[in-house]
């Protein structure tokens, strides 16, 4: 029996994690895909929204704003890349204008400072690159930039140090409460905890429909993006927004925290929360979309294409708090976007209700994160000489487009939560992320991940339970001869 079991390791799942671990409890986070973050967490704009376009009174814009002034610190204190570089809103016509100051009112009511809107010379000069079409913008130097897994890993490595398990290819399929505890059916087998708290996403819905009286409904709604290599210069400094729509914030051109371009999301209904997939449609849409942002935009340089999932409930709130009618159970569902923004918040709102609710204790002590090294990209020639004297493999560089050497492969790979796959090894550490797609690092890391694991090379897998990238040696192959 464990005091407590966490569905899902999304960045949300993890905060949650990460909070509870503070308290005496023997905690598990059960996780349907082979890594964390496998959710909406590994496909979004990675951006730390300021809050002003939550509508006011609702925990979307609560939780926003603060999770939003949690970031700076905690991404320092776990490592993880974060930048203010700022947002402007743009506005094509007087009606855009209309919406803007409808925003401007809206952040000032949730809290967000230091917001105004701008004419169009002021816009020119922050962004030269801005269309002469935009005819004014809403200027909002508190918007953030971060990298949402390496957020999801940080907070799960900070919550195994403080003892919680993480159990990966673990879906939970069913929940009922058995007189004084929660029976969870799982992929894997039967297993029991006193307390829940259902952090599970898209099948968010699903798991609170069986145990509440009151019903969610969530559509899937997917984005799609282009990802262009890193350029010289970026074409914008800021995040780049238009006037969001019924369907959300629309369409962007914004840097990466690690100095891509990132264009998209779309937003279009699903009945599948788990499809992913990007068409020839959706990439035109965003193009289109993005050439009134950015005329001289090109896809010439893009690396690749992805998509992840929103979890819209139709209540258009986030739903956190006690599961209704269902004692010792939680939730954090419907979690679109702000939610990356608000996970911070929501971790520590969570912790906080159930801790009060069950009398819970804080532990004598809670363990620092490990520090997360200077990546080698990041370090000064100095810097770099004297990691390759303290550990040669660091002079070893696997990923020539990112610049990722052996030493940052293997520590990703045992960091506490660590890299058991290829995908697992590209998202901690960037081998793989650049323009050649993991074409010529990717067996390199496919042995070092053989090696570490103590598997042979065949058993290695790109991602997902199936996506093996090796089914033999080439001599097996030929029957016992020479190659
Ligand atoms: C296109 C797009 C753009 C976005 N842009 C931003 C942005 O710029 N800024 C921002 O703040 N937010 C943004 N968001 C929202 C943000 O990504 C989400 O709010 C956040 O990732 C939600 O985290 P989560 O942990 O709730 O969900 P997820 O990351 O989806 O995690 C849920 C986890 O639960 C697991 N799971 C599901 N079912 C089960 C089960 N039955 N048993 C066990 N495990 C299960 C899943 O595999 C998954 O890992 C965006 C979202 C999308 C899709």
């Amino acid at each position: 029996m464990t005091d407590l079991i966490i569905i899902g390791a999304g960045v949300v799942g993890c905060a949650v994690a990460r909070e509870m671990s503070r308290y005496n409890l023997e905690i598990r986070v059960l996780e349907r895909g082979h890594d964390v973050a496998e959710g909406a967490s590994k496909a979004n704009s990675g951006i730390v929204h300021a809050g002003y376009d939550a509508v006011p009174g609702t925990l979307k814009a609560k939780l926003n704003v603060e999770g939003a002034k949690m970031y700076p610190e905690m991404c320092r204190e776990l490592g993880v890349p974060y930048r203010k570089n700022g947002a402007l809103v743009l506005a094509f016509s007087e009606d855009d204008r209309g919406t803007l100051q409808k925003l401007l009112q809206q952040g000032i009511d949730n809290g967000v400072e230091e917001l105004r809107i701008i004419e169009k010379e002021e816009l020119r000069s922050l962004e030269p690159n801005v269309s002469e079409d935009a005819v004014c913008a809403l200027l909002v130097p508190t918007s953030g930039i971060t990298s949402p897994y390496e957020m999801a890993f940080a907070l799960a490595d900070h919550a195994a140090v403080n003892g919680v398990a993480f159990e990966m290819n673990t879906k939970v399929e069913h929940m009922a409460w058995d007189g004084d505890h929660w029976v969870l059916e799982t992929n894997r087998g039967r297993t029991e905890a006193r307390m829940v708290i259902n952090c599970a996403g898209f099948d968010s819905a699903r798991l609170h429909d069986e145990i509440s009286s009151r019903k969610l409904h969530i559509t899937h709604r997917r984005g799609q993006y282009y990802i262009l290599d890193h350029p010289d210069v970026l074409p914008f400094d800021r995040t780049m927004f238009q006037c969001p729509t019924r369907m959300g914030k629309g369409i962007l051109v914004a840097p990466t925290v690690h100095g891509n371009v990132l264009l998209g999301p779309t937003a279009e209904d699903l009945d599948d929360g788990l499809d992913t997939e990007t068409t020839q449609e959706g990439l035109d849409a965003i193009l289109k979309a993005c050439r009134l942002t950015w005329p001289k935009v090109s896809v010439r340089t893009a690396v690749t294409n992805f998509s992840g999932i929103r979890a819209h409930e139709a209540g258009g709130d986030f739903v956190i708090g006690p599961v209704e009618g269902a004692g010792k159970a939680w939730e954090a569902a419907g979690l679109e976007s702000p939610g990356l923004s608000a996970a911070p918040a929501v971790g520590k709102m969570l912790a906080e209700m159930v801790a009060a609710s069950e009398h819970l204790e804080k532990k004598a002590e809670f363990r620092a994160p490990i520090p997360r090294p200077r990546p080698f990209n990041e370090m000064t020639r100095e810097e770099q000489k004297a990691a390759i004297e303290k550990d040669p493999k660091m002079g070893v560089v696997i990923c020539r487009c990112e610049v990722v050497t052996e030493a940052e492969i293997r520590a990703a790979i045992r960091r506490p939560v660590g890299a058991t796959s290829v995908d697992g090894v590209k998202r901690r550490t960037r081998a793989g992320m650049g323009r050649c797609q993991g074409g010529f690092c990717s067996p390199r890391v496919v042995e070092i991940l053989s090696e570490e694991l103590g598997k042979p090379m065949t058993e290695i897998q790109k991602g997902s339970e199936g996506s093996w990238l090796l089914c033999g040696t080439i001599s097996e192959a030929m029957g016992g001869q020479e190659a």
